[in-house]
């Protein structure tokens, strides 16, 4: 696969430009807004080619996929243009600012057949597959709730337009939340239908919201807790599924990183319980690519980014009205 990258960012930096390079791709231009930023980040990370014009991304037809990694308002333009120029997109979360948006990507990547995928990366990890293989094999009965536990500390390097800019999508709901839905949806298999919140700006935010903590009803029973903040330097993360027949606590496995600890009780006892320790960003890259040679689907598609933005769009929604929100999926019904 030859990437084109639209956005010079962290994460393109720290975690995707290592990942494809891992599973053998090759990375042929990154396009920035500006030609200096673009020329600076081709430079510090081997690129051979840079730009400040996305059109010569997606019109190079040497780039067979485009990852996108700008900030949050760019995303939906950006991949239209690559969709247009007839490239597979990988777009980072949330995938739009609105679920109309996010649709037109899906929809539009459909009408071109090509593959669309979420760059969800907690799905891939190890510990959330061996925790949803536990729950589908019956090992804690019927599920009856899950507690995730997502609150950190932002790191210094990302207090920019995270923590001040509502129009590039900034706040601890678009950034974190939408990956907590996702988990959710991974895990227990069914979208979250209704939700409360509450949010609040603790330390960091300016004009959005640095915290936020939701409750969400699942069709078939079960509740979802769940704590996302940018301002918590010792809460440590992780998750809990209890159900009638036993519980997972599942420790620091809302990361980046392959690690944690996974432990089922039930009647038996504990059971410490072994997972991969795969690099998560290189499972998703992996699965994207078997799905565009059309031998399977992408770890996480441009249906889940939807649904993950629906929910969190409906726990913002709750908490600036204080009023329970059914989620409107749009047309992913
Ligand atoms: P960054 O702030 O690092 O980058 C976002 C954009 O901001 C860049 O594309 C760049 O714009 C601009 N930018 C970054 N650094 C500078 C700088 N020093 N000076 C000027 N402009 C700068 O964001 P992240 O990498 O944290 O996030 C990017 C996207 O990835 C977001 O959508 C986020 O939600 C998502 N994300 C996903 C993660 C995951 O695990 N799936 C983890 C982290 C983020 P330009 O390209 O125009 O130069």
């Amino acid at each position: 696969m030859r990437w084109g990258l639209i956005g010079a960012s962290s994460i393109a930096e720290n975690h995707m430009i290592g990942a494809m390079r891992a599973v053998g791709d090759e990375i042929a231009v990154v396009a920035s807004t500006t030609e200096a930023r673009a020329q600076g980040f081709a430079r510090a990370n081997g690129i051979p080619r840079a730009t400040n014009d996305i059109a010569t991304v997606v019109g190079d037809a040497g780039v067979d996929a485009v990852y996108i990694s700008s900030t949050n308002e760019k995303h939906c333009v950006q991949a239209m243009a690559a969709i247009a120029g007839g490239k597979h997109v990988l777009c980072e979360k949330p995938l739009a600012m609105t679920l109309a948006d996010a649709w037109a990507m899906v929809r539009a990547a459909e009408a071109a057949g090509v593959t669309f995928a979420t760059n969800h990366h907690l799905r891939c990890a190890g510990s959330h597959q061996a925790i949803r293989d536990l729950i589908a094999a019956g090992r804690i009965g019927k599920v009856l709730s899950l507690r995730i536990f997502h609150a950190v500390h932002l790191p210094d390097a990302l207090r920019g337009w995270r923590i001040t800019d509502p129009g590039a999508g900034g706040g601890v709901i678009p950034d974190i939340t939408v990956h907590d839905a996702d988990v959710a949806r991974f895990l227990l298999g069914e979208d979250p239908q209704h939700v409360v919140a509450q949010m609040c700006a603790s330390g960091l935010g300016q004009g959005v919201e640095d915290s936020a903590m939701s409750v969400w009803a699942m069709p078939f029973g079960a509740m979802v807790m769940s704590h996302e903040s940018f301002t918590h330097p010792f809460a440590g993360s992780g998750l809990e599924v209890h159900g009638t027949a036993g519980s997972i606590f599942a420790s620091g496995v809302m990361t980046q990183q392959p690690v944690g600890t996974v432990v089922l009780v039930t009647a038996a006892g504990h059971e410490d319980v072994p997972f991969s320790d795969h690099n998560l960003y290189v499972q998703g890259l992996a699965d994207f690519a078997a799905a565009v040679a059309g031998k399977g689907q992408p770890a996480a598609s441009g249906h889940d980014g939807v649904a993950s933005l629906a929910v969190a769009l409906a726990v913002r929604e709750a908490a600036a009205t204080g009023q329970r929100q059914t989620v409107n999926y749009g047309d992913a019904a």
